[in-house]
């Protein structure tokens, strides 16, 4: 490392935080596929699949998703490393599922690698907020029916008080709500609208691994929803789409493909 010519500390590589899209490699957008190649280290999550990681020269990936002794690698090891890294001249890509600023720390990455003087680019993904309502025949809004849509966790349990998701605002809004991480929780957010006045006969639609080979979809309303998603045996990971416009999948499925 050595010191630029206004003080500041030169690295000399670069972090490139980038999105992999939803899972089919070809929703890759074209400049990640070509840093996936060039790289000198990529260190990955798990949702990238092994499609996309195959890009990726055996000896440049680095699996920071894999759960050793059951913990995956920490926040902090993670930021130490991208930082080595470029400290050491190398071209970083960290790469993360969908789009790298939404639910995906993107932000605090940004904000570690700033504070240490790393150079860094964003590389934005198709996100699976948007793209997996999409492909499962369901526009997040739609002139006659929602004019916002509104993406939140379904990870925080709903009945605490501290919780950072507001679910009797959203209640309140005609918009689409998207919910990601939010399997386990579904009982516990679906209560929460309907006591907070939301319709129980809302449609509502689940989407699991949207774009993936074994793509699955789950539908029903807020109150049937956890009965189809148990039917279906919808897991992780999935996401969940509440408002009118999850209705509209019915009205389009005749001619809907591809048919996963
Ligand atoms: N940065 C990602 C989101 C990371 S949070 C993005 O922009 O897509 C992880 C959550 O994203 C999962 O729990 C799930 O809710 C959702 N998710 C990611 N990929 C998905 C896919 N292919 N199909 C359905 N949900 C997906």
């Amino acid at each position: 490392m050595t010191d630029g010519a206004d003080g500041e500390a030169e690295t000399g590589g670069k972090v490139y935080l980038a999105g992999s899209g939803p899972g089919d490699p070809e929703y890759l957008t074209v400049k990640a596929r070509r840093l996936l190649r060039e790289a000198d280290v990529v260190m990955h999550d798990k949702l990238p699949g092994p499609d996309i990681i195959s890009l990726v020269p055996e000896d440049n990936r680095v699996d920071v998703g894999k759960r050793a002794h059951g913990e995956r690698t920490s926040q902090e090891a993670i930021n130490l490393a991208m930082v080595e890294h470029a400290r050491e001249g190398k071209t970083v890509v960290r790469l993360k599922g969908g789009d790298p600023t939404v639910f995906a720390r993107g932000g605090e990455e940004m904000a570690h690698l700033a504070a240490n003087g790393v150079p860094f680019e964003v590389i934005p993904g198709v996100t699976s907020a948007i793209a997996g309502p999409g492909v499962a025949g369901i526009p997040v809004t739609h002139r006659d029916h929602a004019s916002s849509v509104t993406v939140v966790t379904g990870h925080e349990d709903p009945t605490k008080a501290e919780s950072a998701v507001d679910w009797e605002a959203l209640a309140a809004t005609d918009g689409t709500i998207v919910v990601l991480m939010g399997v386990t929780r579904l009982p516990l957010y679906t209560e929460a609208l309907m006591d907070a006045g939301m319709d129980p006969e809302t449609p509502v639609a689940m989407v699991e691994r949207a774009t993936w080979p074994d793509q699955q979809v789950a539908t029903g309303t807020l109150e049937s929803i956890v009965d189809a998603r148990d039917e279906a045996g919808i897991s992780p990971p999935a996401l969940t789409i509440i408002g009118d416009v999850a209705g509209i999948r019915e009205n389009v499925l005749d001619t809907l493909e591809p048919d996963r």
